[in-house]
Parts: C-alpha cells; structure tokens; sequence
C-alpha cells in the first residue's frame, strides 16, 4: 500500500487533502491523472449499466434531501458503528473491529503498540453508538433553520423518485435506475487510503422487478458485476464473492453478496450487491404517504416492486485497479515501475515523443500528437532523456508510445512501443491511428 500511495503522490493521481494545513484524516484529493483515471471507471460503469441497455435510465438526485427520507431509510435510527474511546492515548476505535482477527491493523497509540485493551495502560470506554451521517442546517437564521443530512449513500435519492421516472419513462418491472454521485460518512476507523473515507463517489443502481422474479435477478446481478470487474482488467485470483452469512444481513435483506479484492490490507469489500425485498419503497410510501407502486394499466394488477441494488464505490474501484495494475521489472538491468492498467482505465492512451529535441523531430511529433489527441487522450512529451520519459509513461499506465526519431523524416514511419510487452515495431504514419485503434478494439487480457 505504501507503494501505491507514494506512487500516487508522486504521479499526480491522489494527494492527501489540505496537505499545507497538516491534512485532514480519511480526505484525498485527486489530481489530474487521478481524475482522469476516475472519470474512465464511472464512465465504464455507466457504459454498461445504461448506454448498452434497454432497462436502465440515468438519475442525479440532490445531495441534501428531506430529512424526512433518513428517518424512512432507517439510517437516523440505524446508521450507527459502536465505538470505543481510549482515555489514555485519545484514540477511537470501532468496538466491533477490537477482537476481530480480520482487523488486525487496530492498534493503540502507544508504543510499542498493540491491540487496544491490551497494554496495562489503555483505557478504554463503554461502546457508544455514533450516528455516520454529518449534520448540517437549511436556513440562514440559526431558529428557523432546519436539521438535513450530508447524503451516506446515493440509492435513496432514487428509491424517493421512482414514482417520476416510472412514470416518465414508462418504464414496467424489471427496469433500474442508475446513479453516480458523492455520499458523505463520517467515518472513524483509519481509511487505509482511499479505501475509506469522509467523503466518497458511490456507483448505484437500484433494479425494480416482479417479487416473484427477486431471487433470480439477484443472481443475474451477482454474476454481472463481478464480470463487469474482470472486463476491466482485475486478476480473476484476486477477486471473490463472498454471500453474507444470515446473521450479518440487513433486516431487510433476503440475500446479500460482496465482491471482495483482495488489497494489500487483505480481502474487503468492493462492491456489495443486495436484495432488498420492498422494504425501501414500502417505507417511502408509509413516511411520505405517497404510493409506490407499479400498476399495470391494462390487467389491473398491482404490486410494490421489489428492489436488486449492485452498489460500488468509485475510489475503491481506483485503488483496486492501481493495486492490481501495479508491477516493477527489470529492463536491462535497470528497475522500471508500471501501471498495467487496462487501456479504456488508463489515463492517457497514446504518448507522443522525439527521440531528440532538434532535427524538426518536436514539430513532427507535435503534428501527429496534434491528430491523435482528436481520437484519444494523448500526451506530447519532450522534457528530458527518452528513458526517463518511457519511466514516466509506464508510471501512469500509458499503454502505448509513438516515437519520431530520424528516420520519421526519410521514410514517415514511428516507432510504436508497447508497455507490457516492450515490443518496439515501426508503424508507417498513414497507418498510425488504425493500428492504435485495432489495439484499443482488441480484448485486454491482464
Ligand atoms: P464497509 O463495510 O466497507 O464500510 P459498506 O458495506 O458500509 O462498506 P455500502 O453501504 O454497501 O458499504 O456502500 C457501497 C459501496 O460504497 C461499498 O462497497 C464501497 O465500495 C463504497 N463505500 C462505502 N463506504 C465508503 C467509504 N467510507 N469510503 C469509500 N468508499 C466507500
């Protein structure tokens, strides 16, 4: 983990946020290649969740929403971690996580350290609830305002609109709807990087269908993001599904499954895929009196559609994708670092280099850069030796580099370098951007 981290410091992908002000804890900030990086998973998310397929709309709902609907989800009552202060070193620990063998990583805060409670100074408290959700007002006049919540979760801001979209887009069970969008926790364990923190992307899509039909779509929707991982790159070996065990479901939940990676931290959550009964329409339509339904005009019938949610975190999908991207080898001697990451993940496509900064080698290779950034996301790089700009490439993942060199100018051919393989083959320029799009179209293979 420490690899990716300062990899991801030193690339530009996440910065620890507020660094100046001394940071701020389970907060990051990410930059350009982050960003990028970012933008390519909920853009493949959304790609196979709405744009090929026929059942599922796209939805943005509000971050603040009635306060109303937090009592209805059960999250004002529920959404709570037992904790646990230590008096002695004012740490924090969640009270589940203190036995646990599978969180090894809690630890006191003295030296040297072990598990809380086990050093003859550590003090612990009594478990307290601590709600999750962060609190703040509507309303510029401090009596007047009203109490709303920061949104932990996206999916009930579709649950609250199922009746519009329903209805507009006349859309009969099974049908989704589908949101990417920030929720806010206020977590107090440590975050392990991106893995957890105050405020993250989540990636949702809650899936109405017949009662009747729950079961078997609960298993269709298993089986289809845990491949929609494997499209993308992640090694088959260090992924998993793992059913909840019956005590550890939600009351509402007749089945859930996490598809866990396995991290540097060990095997965690990923995404987790429930099955949520009607327990979230029927709650709405209880708090807010308004019907949630599906009436079939021409039968008559009715029922309260029950609801299938695949939900995944956007962050925890990049570090999974850096982990397992992540390699270091040997060139010739010489020790390189690479992202192998997946060419529609990777940040930037194609980079376009000359060999030497003379010879009309930079205005060739920023005309081709010029085209080929129409096409792709590309970089022009002419700042410093041709090794250390490949190293810099193989670092933030760039699949592929087109190299102008002299014999550009005699017979208008590149050299076009691969980043797994390092095979260098030379590419006439008139078939340059065939040949890049042909490798893009080809299936990635880790
Ligand atoms: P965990 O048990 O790890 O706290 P969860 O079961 O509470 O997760 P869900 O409520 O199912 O998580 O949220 C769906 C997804 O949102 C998770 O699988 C994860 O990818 C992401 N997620 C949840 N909490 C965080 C967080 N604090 N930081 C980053 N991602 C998160």
């Amino acid at each position: 983990m420490d690899k990716i981290v300062a990899l991801s410091k030193r690339r530009g992908f996440v910065f620890p946020s507020s660094e100046i002000y001394g940071g701020l804890a389970s907060s990051y900030d990410y930059g350009h290649y982050g960003v990028l990086l970012k933008d390519n998973v909920k853009a493949r998310w959304l790609e196979a969740m709405v744009r090929e397929r026929d059942d599922i709309v796209a939805l943005d709902s509000s971050i603040i929403l009635h306060p109303r609907v937090w009592e209805a989800s059960g999250h004002v009552s529920g959404f709570s971690d037992p904790l646990v202060d230590c008096r002695t070193c004012k740490q924090r620990f969640r009270a589940d996580h203190l036995a646990d063998p599978e969180h090894e990583e809690v630890r006191c805060g003295k030296r040297p350290s072990k598990r809380p409670g086990e050093t003859p100074v550590c003090d612990l408290t009594e478990p307290r609830q601590f709600n999750l959700m962060f609190q703040t007002r509507v309303g510029a006049v401090e009596e007047t305002g009203v109490d709303v919540y920061l949104r932990p979760e996206t999916a009930q801001g579709i649950f609250i609109n199922f009746k519009n979209v329903a209805q507009i887009a006349r859309r009969k069970p099974p049908f989704g709807i589908a949101q990417v969008g920030k929720a806010f926790r206020n977590e107090i364990t440590p975050g392990n990087f991106i893995f957890r923190t105050l405020e993250f992307e989540q990636m949702e899509m809650e899936y109405f269908v017949p009662p009747d039909e729950a079961d078997e779509w609960y298993r269709y929707w298993v089986d289809e993001r845990y491949r929609w991982h494997l499209r993308y790159g992640v090694r088959e070996s260090h992924l998993r599904v793992r059913p909840h065990e019956a005590e550890e479901l939600s009351h509402y939940s007749s089945g859930t499954s996490d598809i866990e990676y396995l991290f540097p931290i060990g095997w965690s959550e990923l995404e987790g895929i429930a099955n949520r009964g009607d327990f979230d329409l029927t709650q709405h339509a209880e708090f807010s009196g308004t019907k949630l339904e599906y009436v079939d005009t021409a039968t008559g019938e009715r029922y309260v559609p029950h609801v299938i949610e695949p939900a995944a975190g956007v962050g925890r999908t990049v570090l999974a994708l850096l982990c397992d991207a992540y390699d270091e080898d040997d060139i010739g001697g010489e020790q390189r670092t690479v992202l192998r990451l997946a060419p529609h993940i990777a940040p930037i496509k194609v980079a376009v280099l000359p060999l030497v900064n003379k010879d009309g080698q930079p205005e060739k290779a920023r005309a081709i850069y010029e085209q080929l950034r129409e096409l792709w996301p590309t970089e022009y790089d002419a700042g410093g030796s041709i090794g250390k700009r490949y190293r810099r490439q193989d670092e933030i993942g760039t699949p592929w580099g087109v190299t102008v060199d002299g014999q550009t100018g005699e017979d208008r051919t590149v050299t076009l370098r691969d980043r797994d393989s390092l095979e260098q083959v030379r590419v006439p320029l008139d078939e340059l951007g065939d040949e890049l799009g042909r490798r893009l179209a080809d299936p990635w293979r880790s």
